[in-house]
């Protein structure tokens, strides 16, 4: 296996910033991911995991070594939707192969980028559903124990964008693959109100999963911008979670405040674009850094950004939230 030095990391981050990585290398199985930890250490250098890099923000130079996950394998285990796909496989071409094979349920989630094996890391989830409704188990590299160990749906203490995996004392947890229970026959769910406004008028009864996909895959195009042509990580912040009784002293301010359902007793939900839109925050800019002009919750590398300018324009705006409706916002990116 390969280690390079000196690495532009730009290719490697869908905000497309320019950090340089002390060491790199990708790794496809077991042996290697090995190897390379053993490197890390031997060099006595700090170790960061990476997929598609479409959820961090890499805000200076890492000292450590770099290492991008690519193992390849998608294992249809029966024919009753039962699948286990390997951690380096890319999450969209995945639903597609899933569709493709008669295994249904995450067409929801069609077009996040990124790989399979960061998708437990932070539960991902789109219009209305999430990951972990279809997780069975997840298979980890535990790096202090020096052993492959599976962890079931409820070890892997899955929340709204969360998991066990996102915390500190996890980092030496590295996921190999996921296995998923599916459905083999159409389940479509359009219970999301940007997804029923697709089918306005459809006859239920008609919709298949394959038209969900399709509908998913068009309203993400026409709002999210592509990381391809302009960098950017999805959405930089969490929706807040709110106490009930902070939202009755909030809706006498803000009377045309939306909230959610949290799934959670006591709290409701806030849509941090609402908040960060009504800041006054869609299409400012700071440095090269900027906010997008059709969603406030997306922050942009509009002219060679740094991670810095990136930094701190997510800073100016979660202190405006918090000075203006007393809600601290959480990053969704992960900071490194
Ligand atoms: C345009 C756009 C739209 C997006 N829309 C959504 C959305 O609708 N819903 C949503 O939930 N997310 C969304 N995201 C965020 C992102 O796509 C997801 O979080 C995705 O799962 C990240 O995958 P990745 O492989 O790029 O992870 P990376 O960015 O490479 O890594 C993310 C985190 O996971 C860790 N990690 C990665 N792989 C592993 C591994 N194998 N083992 C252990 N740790 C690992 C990394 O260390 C890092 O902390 C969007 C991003 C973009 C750019």
């Amino acid at each position: 296996m390969n280690f390079h030095h000196g690495v532009d990391l730009a290719p490697y981050n869908s905000f497309g910033v320019h950090t340089s990585a002390a060491h790199f290398c990708e790794v496809t199985n077991l042996s290697e991911l090995k190897e390379a930890l053993a490197f890390g250490a031997a060099s006595k250098v700090p170790s960061l995991v990476i997929g598609g890099g479409s959820n961090i923000l890499l805000s200076a130079d890492y000292p450590g070594l770099v290492i991008r996950i690519d193992f390849k394998s998608i294992e249809w285990l029966n024919s009753d939707g039962l699948v286990r796909v390997a951690a380096g496989e890319n999450w969209h071409e995945f639903v597609k192969s899933c569709m493709n094979h008669g295994f249904y349920g995450l067409e929801n989630l069609a077009l996040i980028p990124g790989t399979v094996g960061a998708a437990p890391i932070q539960n991902i989830g789109a219009y209305g559903v999430e990951l972990e409704r279809f997780v069975v188990s997840v298979s980890v590299y535990d790096g202090k124990q020096d052993k492959v160990v599976e962890f079931s749906h409820r070890d892997c203490e899955f929340g709204y964008r969360d998991s066990l995996f996102k915390y500190p004392d996890a980092r030496h947890l590295i996921v190999l693959g996921v296995t998923l229970q599916l459905a083999t026959e159409q389940t479509p769910n359009i219970s999301y109100g940007a997804l029923q406004a697709e089918f306005d008028g459809q006859d239920f009864a008609g919709i298949t999963n394959q038209a969900v996909f399709d509908a998913v895959c068009r309203v993400r195009s026409s709002k999210l911008p592509d990381p391809k042509i302009l960098g950017n990580a999805g959405s930089f912040f969490k929706n807040p979670l709110v106490s009930e009784s902070k939202i009755e002293s909030l809706k006498e301010a803000f009377p045309d405040l939306p909230c959610f359902d949290a799934g959670e007793p006591g709290l409701v939900k806030i849509p941090a674009a609402w908040l960060l839109d009504k800041a006054g925050w869609r299409g400012r800019r700071k440095g090269g850094a900027g906010v997008h002009q059709q969603h406030a919750l997306v922050i942009v590398n509009v002219d060679d950004a740094s991670g810095e300018d990136i930094a701190l324009l997510a800073q100016e705006m979660a202190s405006s939230v918090l000075g203006r409706f007393g809600i601290a916002l959480e990053c969704e990116v992960k900071l490194v």
